[in-house]
């Protein structure tokens, strides 16, 4: 066994951590202007991780200051991408040999299990740095098809100012789908974590100026409630606003935006896809298992967990005892523990928001078959056991609304056609999955469904190289892939007479 698969290997790194909790402006850690902190408190166990920096409007005057002070130099705008690329890549590097220390920052921060932190968040975070940076030298801008006496260029530039405002279920990963290509492409960034998580995106700050990221490039303004990122959203010279996070505080930064400047605003928002199983799907024990892995997998803490299980009336009441013996397997155990599959909830106001959620399933009348309950709550953490529900009508609230926690509603269906009005039936268009060995319906049901990703006898697939992201209320724009350079670039027409 190495090290790092017991448990007491992870609490005694915790009890040597020095937690830095300030924020980064120009380069360096500072604290709020008003010098106003709020107490950082791990969901694993009550116990206090840091006083971090509460920044207000005078920070994000100071932070945004920086950074278009950065980019007006041109010290890193004006770098030749393929200098930038290097750069990028040596801030992957960092992070991957800083793997183990941010690891237990995040689990430590919002309770994931430390072999999810290990394995997927902090890696992927290196991946998505180095990924873009490595696209950046290799991609070109256009000539447009003019008369023969004119020259029209067609070029990429950034576009100045980033804020990045990012949730806390993922909280390094889904800051990294934004940093790699804003950064790559040249922009400098405003970093806005979750006070919930604030804590490895406040780290890194300090291994990109190691990696060689100018002062001001990369700054990290963490604060309590929405004093900061509203006074981001609404600043005068902020050129772009992505954001990850939930729907109703999506709105309202568009709404912030056509308050200010009209700053660009893209938005990775909510979630209740749906995970559509035929009768003739290849291998039913496979299609059940992954079911299952799909609402666990971070305590249903992910905004494309299939929530929504439409199943084949034929095959409903078997596929149901396969899902929860699947289910079974993913109970809370404790996330320094490296055998746990699933952690706590993030604190006490999510895990009461998932338990009132069971409640209304229950009053609304469908059937509860598993779990609905707060387990280990002596050891001070916030622990739900998987809880699945068979019976559910989609008007129901809890086939409508985003619980973000392990909760999975189980609608039967007759036909694919009801399958798919079903599954459209949600203000959300985030992903779906399909499971069947019939190729047409397949691709049929591919086509009819409004999501932003499908994914057939499969579930949560993709890396870098996908883009990712929702129809309707779950968002506009794309992460990863090429994609997601268009939210980072405006497109410049230049004609020329010979
Ligand atoms: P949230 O909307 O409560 O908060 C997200 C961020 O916005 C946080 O940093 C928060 O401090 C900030 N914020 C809150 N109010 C604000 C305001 N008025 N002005 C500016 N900033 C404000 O979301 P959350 O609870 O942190 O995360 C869970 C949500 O994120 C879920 O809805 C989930 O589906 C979504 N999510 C979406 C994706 C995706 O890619 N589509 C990925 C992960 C999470």
């Amino acid at each position: 066994m190495s090290s790092t698969e017991t448990r007491q290997y992870w609490e005694d790194m915790a009890q040597a951590l020095a937690i830095e909790g300030r924020a980064f402006i120009d380069g360096e850690y500072s604290d709020a202007t008003g010098g106003k902190t709020f107490e950082c408190r791990s969901p694993v166990d009550g116990r206090l991780l840091a006083d971090v920096s509460a920044c207000d409007a005078a920070d994000a005057d100071r932070a945004v200051l920086s950074a278009r002070t950065a980019f007006e130099s041109g010290r890193w705008a004006l770098m030749a991408p393929a200098e930038r690329k290097q750069i990028m890549i040596r801030f992957a590097d960092l992070i991957d040999a800083h793997r183990e220390e941010l690891a237990l920052l995040e689990t430590l921060d919002m309770g994931k299990p430390i072999g999810d932190s290990l394995r997927v968040d902090i890696p992927n975070a290196a991946r998505a740095l180095r990924w873009s940076g490595e696209a950046v030298d290799k991609i070109y801008d256009e000539l447009a098809p003019v008369p023969h006496n004119e020259i029209g260029m067609i070029t990429r530039e950034p576009v100045g100012v980033v804020v990045a405002i990012v949730p806390w279920n993922f909280p390094l990963l889904m800051a990294s789908w934004k940093l790699g290509p804003a950064l790559a492409a040249g922009n400098s960034v405003i970093l806005k974590p979750s006070e919930k998580s604030p804590l490895t995106a406040i780290r890194v700050a300090q291994l990109a100026i190691e990696a060689g990221i100018p002062a001001g490039v990369f700054n990290v303004l963490p604060g309590f409630g929405h004093e900061v990122g509203s006074a981001l959203a609404l600043h005068m010279d902020v050129d772009t606003l992505v954001f990850t996070g939930s729907t109703g505080v999506a709105k309202q930064l568009m709404v912030y935006a056509g308050q200010s400047n009209m700053k660009r605003v893209w938005l990775e928002a909510g979630g209740k896809s749906p995970n559509i199983i035929f009768a003739d799907a290849p291998d039913l024990k496979r299609a059940a298992k992954v079911a299952a892995s799909a609402i666990a997998f971070n305590q249903g803490e992910v905004c494309t967990a299939a929530s929504r299980l439409l199943v084949e009336a034929s095959i409903k009441d078997q596929f149901i005892d396969l899902v929860i013996d699947a289910l079974k397997r993913w109970q809370p155990g404790h996330p320094l523990d490296p055998g746990s599959r699933v952690g706590a909830i993030v604190d006490e106001s999510q895990m009461q928001r998932v338990l009132d959620y069971i409640e209304k399933g229950q009053q609304e009348g469908a059937n509860l078959r598993l779990g609905g309950n707060r387990v280990d709550a002596e050891s001070g953490g916030y622990f739900v056991e998987p809880t699945l529900f068979d019976g559910v009508n989609n008007a129901m609230q809890i086939a409508q609304e985003e619980i973000f926690g392990p909760v999975l509603s189980v609608i039967a269906f007759e036909s694919p056609e009801e399958a798919v009005q079903i599954a459209n039936d949600s203000d959300y268009g985030l992903a779906a999955a399909v499971w069947t060995s019939d190729i047409s319906k397949a691709h049929r049901t591919a086509k009819a469904l409004r999501t932003g990703m499908v994914w057939i006898n499969h579930y949560d697939g993709g890396d870098m190289t996908a883009p990712f992201g929702g129809y309707k209320q779950s968002g506009n724009g794309r992460d990863k892939s090429l994609h997601a350079f268009e939210k980072y670039t405006e497109v410049k027409a230049t004609w020329i007479a010979l």
